[in-house]
């Protein structure tokens, strides 16, 4: 197995976006040398200015990495990146490489990869993290790895670039499950966040002052204390996407489905966040669920 080492260890970067670009360049501030690739170059210009180097494709990437990371959008993008025949990056792998999806998605996915991976001697992981924006501009994410222990254990000066907990969980699969488990508890605490804000405001009290005494209780939340002031200051760009959200749930919905597991919460917050796109609010953060929420009990929220 490789051994990583920041100065000698050459690293791809597949999906600069919101949080590809900070996680890439926690890898870049700690030293390790990048080539990156992302659909729209322009995204990648920051990570470029300060010293990576562009790829036309992600099989280019490849071809110039010994460790290549992807986090892109949906699990159709997963598998046009890694597993496309003539421009994928398993298609520009060598012998004993090491592919890394961080990418939120499905866990049967993550299993083809590995396989499909373990035939040309390339090791793969799945490794979603949870942590936002936030996290991932702090390098404090949560990171959660499924695939064989050595090769995490041999990634760990990378994965200790970009977060604070990181945790192996398992088989390959078993990162993205455990994502399924974190966007689980998201999606139903978003809905009780939500709620809680549109009583106070009901009930003419003031939401910050609100905020201080219960984010700091039993009913505080990473979601209470990062996108609570957020919905109080009527600023609802992402953070998180709603459609990202949308496909998270649709994920675990159908794992659920398949292990023979009714889940109403679950199933509550996906029809919640359907309105909440079908008002347009797609591109905004998962907390426009405020909007959709306040709309049913006719509160216009945004000029309250
Ligand atoms: P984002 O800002 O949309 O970034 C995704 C990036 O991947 C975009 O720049 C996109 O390119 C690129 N991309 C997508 N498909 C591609 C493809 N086929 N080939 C090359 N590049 C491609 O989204 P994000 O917020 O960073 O989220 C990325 C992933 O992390 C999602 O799966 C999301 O569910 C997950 N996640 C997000 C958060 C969060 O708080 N934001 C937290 C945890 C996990 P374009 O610029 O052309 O669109």
């Amino acid at each position: 197995m490789m051994q990583i080492e920041a100065g000698t260890t050459r690293i791809g970067w597949i999906g600069t976006g919101v949080m590809g670009q900070s996680m890439c360049g926690q890898l870049m501030d700690r030293g390790f040398a990048t080539t990156v690739y992302n659909r729209t170059r322009k995204k990648a210009d920051p990570l470029i200015d300060r010293g990576a180097v562009w790829a036309d494709s992600p099989r280019l990437v490849a071809e110039q990495s010994d460790v290549v990371f992807a986090i892109v959008s949906f699990p159709r993008d997963v598998r046009q990146v890694f597993l496309c025949k003539n421009s994928g990056v398993l298609a520009g792998c060598r012998d004993g490489s090491i592919v890394v999806d961080m990418t939120t998605s499905e866990p049967a996915l993550a299993i083809e990869l590995y396989n499909t991976a373990k035939q040309v001697n390339v090791q793969s992981l799945d490794a979603p993290v949870s942590g936002g924006d936030v996290g991932a501009r702090e390098g404090t994410l949560s990171i959660m790895v499924g695939g064989e222990r050595e090769t995490f254990e041999t990634l760990m000066p990378c994965f200790e670039a970009m977060g604070k907990t990181v945790v192996y969980q398992g088989d390959a699969g078993s990162g993205q499950h455990t994502k399924m488990v974190n966007q689980t508890l998201i999606a139903t605490g978003m809905i009780g966040v939500c709620e809680a804000l549109l009583y106070a405001h009901k009930a003419g009290l003031d939401l910050e002052a609100v905020l201080r005494s219960v984010g700091s209780g039993a009913a505080g939340s990473w979601s209470l204390s990062n996108l609570g002031p957020r919905i109080v200051g009527n600023h609802f760009d992402p953070g998180f996407f709603v459609e990202h959200f949308i496909k998270d749930i649709g994920i675990a919905l159908s794992e659920s489905r398949r292990m023979g597991l009714s889940m109403p919460g679950l199933s509550l917050a996906d029809a919640l966040y359907q309105s909440v796109k079908a008002h347009g609010d797609a591109d905004r953060g998962t907390h426009a669920l405020m909007l959709a929420l306040a709309e049913m009990s006719a509160v216009d929220w945004q000029n309250r």
